[in-house]
C-alpha cells in the first residue's frame, strides 16, 4: 500500500487556537523528519488545520498530540538502531504480565526505569540487551526475580515468579533449541555461498517448516528436508540469497540441512515415529496456524512453486528427482553443496 505523505484522519469539532472559534478542524497526519540523538529519522506526525484561516500559521500540535509525535520520532530512531520500541518493551512485560515498576525491579534497577523507556527516554544499549534476554530466555527471568527477591513483597514475588515459571516450562526449552541449532551453525557466521550469503535466520526456518507441514500431505522428514533444499535454492536462484540461511551437505538421499535433527523439533510442527515397511519414519504433523505475514511475496510464491511441484511426490521420488540435480552430482559425499552452482538447476514447472 502506498501512503499518502498528507492526508486526513477526520475532521473535529473544536476551540480553534488559530482563529479563537469553536468551528470544524480537520486532524491530519504526514511525513515528517526530525533529529533525535544528532540522528535524522523520518516518522508520522498528527496535527491539526483550521481550513478556515489563510493566515500561514493555521496549523497547530495540541500538548497530548506532541507527546505522541515525540515518542513516535523516538520510536523511529530505535527502530533504526536496533532498539526495543516503546511498544515492544510494553509487549515484553505483558508477556509475564509485569507493571512498569515490577519489571524495572525485576531487573534490579530504578522503580521508574522502564516507565521512562515506555514513555520518553531511549535506553541504551546494555539496558536493551537485558530486556531482550528477559523475552527470549525465560530462564534468564527466572534468574533475574529470584536476584531481587527483596525488591518484592512476598505475594507479589511468589505470584510473578509462578508467572515466568509457567513460560519456562512453555517455551523455555525452545530457547535451548535454538542455542542448540545456533552452536551447530558457528562455522558459518560470515554471509557466503555455502549460506546462500544470508545467516541462519531459525524463526523463519520454522515458519517455512510449518508452511510445508499444511500444504503438503503424508510430508516425511525425508521429504521435507528436500523441499528446504528446492526452497531456498530456488529463491538463491531468483533473488542472490537463501531464504533461510540453511547450509546443506551432500548425503546418500540428496541435500541435507546441517541440525537436520534440530530444525524439526522448532515449534509449528510435531513429529510422530511411525513403522513403514520395517523402518522407522518421522512424518511431520502441523501443530499450529503459521502466519502468511511471516513471509514476503517472493518467499510465499517459491513456497508455493515447490509445495506444488512435489506435494505428490514419494518420498523416494523426490531422492531419485534429487540425484539428478547436476549441483548433487558436481558435489562430494558429505562436502557442502554451494549455493553458487544451483544454477544449472532443473526448472520446476
Ligand atoms: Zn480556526
Amino acid at each position: 500500500m502506498k501512503m499518502n505523505n498528507d492526508y486526513l484522519i477526520r475532521t473535529v469539532e473544536m476551540d480553534c487556537p488559530v482563529c479563537n472559534k469553536v468551528h470544524s478542524l480537520e486532524q491530519r497526519k504526514r511525513l515528517t523528519q526530525s533529529i533525535v540523538k544528532d540522528e535524522v529519522v523520518d516518522y508520522e506526525e498528527t496535527y491539526f488545520l483550521c481550513p478556515s484561516s489563510n493566515e500561514e500559521e493555521n496549523e497547530f500540535v495540541p500538548a497530548g498530540i506532541m507527546d505522541e509525535n515525540l515518542l513516535r520520532a523516538r520510536d523511529a530512531y530505535r527502530k533504526k538502531k536496533g532498539l526495543l520500541t516503546s511498544d515492544e518493551i510494553m509487549a515484553i512485560r505483558s508477556y509475564y504480565g509485569l507493571a512498569q515498576s515490577d519489571f524495572s525491579f525485576l531487573l534490579g534497577w530504578g522503580e521508574i526505569t522502564v516507565t521512562r523507556y515506555e514513555t520518553k527516554t531511549i535506553q541504551d544499549e546494555t539496558y536493551d540487551n537485558m530486556m531482550r534476554m528477559v523475552r527470549e530466555n525465560p530462564m534468564f527471568a527466572l534468574e533475574c526475580v529470584d536476584k531481587n527477591r527483596d525488591k518484592f513483597n512476598p505475594e507479589k514475588y511468589s505470584r510473578i515468579r509462578k508467572n515466568i515459571a509457567s513460560k519456562v516450562e512453555g517455551e523455555g526449552n525452545l530457547y535451548l533449541k535454538k542455542q542448540e541449532i545456533c552452536s551447530l551453525y558457528v562455522k558459518y557466521p560470515e554471509e557466503t555461498e555455502l549460506n546462500g550469503f544470508k545467516q541462519l535466520d531459525i524463526d523463519k526456518v520454522a515458519s517455512v517448516i510449518g508452511y510445508f507441514s499444511l500444504y503438503v500431505k503424508n510430508l516425511y522428514k525425508v521429504k521435507l528436508m528436500k523441499l528446504l533444499w528446492y526452497a531456498d535454492s530456488i529463491f538463491f536462484r531468483r533473488y542472490g540469497k537463501s531464504m533461510t540461511g540453511l547450509v546443506y551437505r551432500h548425503m546418500p538421499l540428496g541435500a541435507l540441512p546441517i541440525a537436520c535433527d534440530e530444525i524439526i523439533l522448532l515449534p509449528m510442527v510435531s513429529v510422530v515415529e511411525e513403522m513403514i515397511n520395517d523402518v522407522i519414519c518421522y512424518r511431520i504433523q502441523p501443530n499450529q496456524e503459521i502466519n502468511i505475514s511471516d513471509f514476503s511475496l517472493e518467499e510465499l510464491n517459491v513456497l508455493q512453486t515447490v509445495a506444488t511441484k512435489f506435494k505428490d511426490f514419494k518420498s523416494k521420488e523426490i531422492i531419485d528427482y534429487m540425484h539428478k540435480e547436476k549441483v548433487y552430482s558436481d558435489t562430494l559425499p558429505n562436502h557442502i553443496i554451494p549455493y553458487s552452482l544451483t544454477k544449472p538447476l532443473n526448472e520446476l514447472k
